[in-house]
């Protein structure tokens, strides 16, 4: 699906040239006819001879015609820039020019329209001279330009078949699974409710699609999809679209808004951007001016920060950090324009290098300079790897999506990152693989440690920290989170006992103070091994905690709720057993209780514990080995 857009001084025959190629008036006049409605932007769309439909953006001359034409030529694929014939290159032929050329729209035809009222050729050869001068350096330098009349329709063919050969160079608009579309129109229609019109990029809408309305993240739903008046069950990228959206009325949503699927986008209220002054503009652009800014189909006031410099000169490039008043929809790559608010005028224009930058920048910081240079000039491998930078431990397809690639090159791209060991893979697999850059793994890495560490501290005689206070702590979820500790025990960063988890180097030590009142209570166990204190009345020598540290390290063993042995006193029943029940065959409890001279209740503790084990069966009063 492709757009084109009607751009050109006003007067010089534009809607006329639309009307006369699509044989049809912009369905604006029928709408503003039947519904009193203004209307900004028109819509028409045309046929070519190899059957494909293009859409046509045509800007009306009225109002403010500059801020009209930003709104509605972000999205296109070629221009269709008209010059009248009679009256040649007028002011705003040449602030068009520059303006797409700021946007970066390289294709396009060049239409010398009211050829009817020139008779004198050399009138032609003249105004035809002055065209190829204005756009000499602009991305127009080599468009095709075609003498036509809306009136006789002379040169229509050659004009359609121009475009269409513009159009047939380009590469499609890629899929990027994140559909937006910034709407150039919002109106209600009879029997439908609101419908919002504007150019899909970056992904498809399906009929009964939820979708999300920013930056005031309300939600709707795809009632009905529309291109070219025709109803369909997908858009595509590169579609000019009407949606019908079910939920939501005509005042929740505003020209300038973006339609979305949910989730997939993050407003923001800041963007480093690479500008470019016009060389036409007669000042420098100061750090901290007030500008509008013109991106997708909103308008924003902002204000400019000038990094790495003071300020810019006119023809000058540069980085800015733009302070929006409201939030906006950007992604990495986007065209831009800013304009000064009063009086109005075109400044100049770039590309957003990052959409979400977080913090305010340094102005002068040299890290900060070149991070934007990386993301400006990068290769795919360096995108997506200052993506992976911002976003964490996170699935590659939630990265890709960061760095706006296409999918074949973000797998290349990070197919080269793991291989250099720029980033990590720690789990899963295609989209859903788990990946993290090493600085970010490095510094998670740190902060796990750094927790478990302070853990220790707080409880010395703990084993290590249970897994679900650990990840509670960290506020990470359950897989990323799975996935880290996974890589930080085989690394042998950490030990697991259990649902434990410690340094690898960790040991339960006592202060002397705990070691003074252990040595006292082993020495009891040592007096009597085989009918040592009780659990409760360690557990009241010792304190819980003590006990708890001295169970985990396996220094006692408990073989009741009641009973506990020091652990060389049980090696010796266990073993004292098992050598009893190879040369007796049986054993009862109170032969046990006569043996180790100790009381019923501790024989039949350790014999039940010795069954529950498996080391023993009992069959009657005896035990045999098992
Ligand atoms: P726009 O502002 O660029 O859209 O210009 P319009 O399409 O509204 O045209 C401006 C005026 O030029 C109208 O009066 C048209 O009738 C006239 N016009 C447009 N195209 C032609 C043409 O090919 N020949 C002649 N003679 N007049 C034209």
């Amino acid at each position: 699906m492709r757009v084109i857009g009607t751009a050109g001084h006003v007067d010089h025959g534009k809607s006329t040239l639309i009307a006369a190629l699509t044989g049809s008036h912009p369905d604006r006049l029928k709408e503003e006819r039947d519904r009193e409605m203004t209307i900004d932007l028109g819509f028409a769309w045309l046929e070519l001879a190899n059957g494909e439909t293009i859409g046509i953006v045509d800007v009306p001359g009225h109002r403010d015609f500059i801020e009209n034409m930003l709104a509605g030529v972000g999205g296109i694929d070629a221009a269709l820039f008209v010059v009248a014939a009679d009256e040649g290159v007028m002011p705003q032929t040449r602030e068009h020019l520059a303006i797409l050329d700021l946007l970066q729209i390289s294709n396009g035809v060049i239409a010398l329209t009211k050829a009817d009222l020139i008779d004198d050729p050399e009138w032609f050869d003249l105004v035809e001279a002055e065209v190829r001068q204005a756009i000499q350096g602009t991305v127009l330098e080599n468009a095709p330009l075609v003498r036509v009349s809306a009136k006789t329709r002379m040169g229509l063919p050659a004009l359609v078949e121009a475009l269409a050969r513009q159009l047939e160079a380009q590469p499609a608009r890629p899929d990027l699974g994140r559909p937006r579309l910034p709407i150039d129109r919002v109106f209600t229609m009879s029997g439908f409710g609101t419908v919002v019109t504007g150019t899909l990029t970056d992904g498809q809408f399906y009929l009964g699609d939820e979708v999300e309305v920013l930056p005031s993240g309300l939600h709707g739903r795809v009632r009905g999809l529309q291109i070219h008046n025709r109803m369909v069950k997908v858009a595509v990228p590169g579609s000019r679209t009407a949606i019908n959206i079910a939920g939501l009325n005509v005042d929740q949503i505003h020209r300038g808004d973006v339609v979305a699927s949910p989730e997939k986008y993050l407003p923001t209220r800041r963007l480093d951007v690479d500008f470019r002054l016009l060389s036409s503009v007669e000042t420098s652009l100061k750090h901290n001016a007030e500008v509008k800014l013109f991106l997708g189909t909103a308008e924003v006031i902002a204000r400019t920060r000038v990094l790495g410099g003071e300020e810019l000169l006119p023809g000058q490039s540069g980085w800015l950090q733009l302070e929006l008043r409201d939030p906006v929809v950007a992604l990495r790559g986007d065209r831009f324009i800013l304009r000064r608010p009063s009086p109005g005028e075109t400044l100049g224009g770039g590309e957003v290098v990052d959409p979400q930058p977080g913090e305010r920048h340094k102005r002068f910081s040299e890290e900060v300079l070149a991070r934007l240079q990386d993301l400006r000039g990068g290769s795919p491998a360096e995108v997506l790897f200052q993506a992976s930078l911002v976003s964490g431990l996170a699935p590659l397809g939630e990265v890709v999506q960061k760095a706006r690639l296409e999918t074949a090159q973000a797998e290349s791209a990070a197919e080269e990152l793991i291989s250099k060991g720029d980033l990590l893979a720690l789990d899963g697999e295609g989209k859903d693989l788990l990946v993290i850059a090493l600085p970010q793994w490095n510094a998670l890495r740190g902060q796990v440690l750094e927790v478990v560490k302070a853990y220790h501290q707080s409880y010395p005689l703990r084993q290590g920290i249970p897994r679900e206070e650990l990840k509670s702590r960290l506020k990470m979820q359950n897989r990323p989170f799975l996935a880290a500790m996974h890589r930080l025990i085989a690394r042998g960063d950490l030990m697991e006992k259990g649902a434990l988890l410690s340094l690898a180097d960790h040991q339960v030590v006592f202060n002397p103070q705990q070691e003074q009142v252990y040595r006292a209570v082993l020495a009891r166990f040592t007096q009597a091994p085989y009918s040592p204190p009780s659990l409760k009345e360690v557990q009241a020598e010792l304190g819980e905690e003590l006990v708890n540290a001295l169970l985990a390290r396996g220094d006692l063993i408990q073989v009741s709720p009641e009973v506990v042995f020091f652990n060389r006193d049980y090696a010796a029943l266990v073993e004292g057993v098992k050598g009893y029940l190879q040369d007796h065959l049986t054993l009862t409890v109170a032969e046990f209780r006569d043996r180790y001279q100790t009381s019923r209740k501790y024989a039949l503790a350790f014999l039940e514990h010795l069954d529950s084990i498996g080391v023993t069966v009992r069959v009657g009063d005896d035990r045999r080995l098992k």
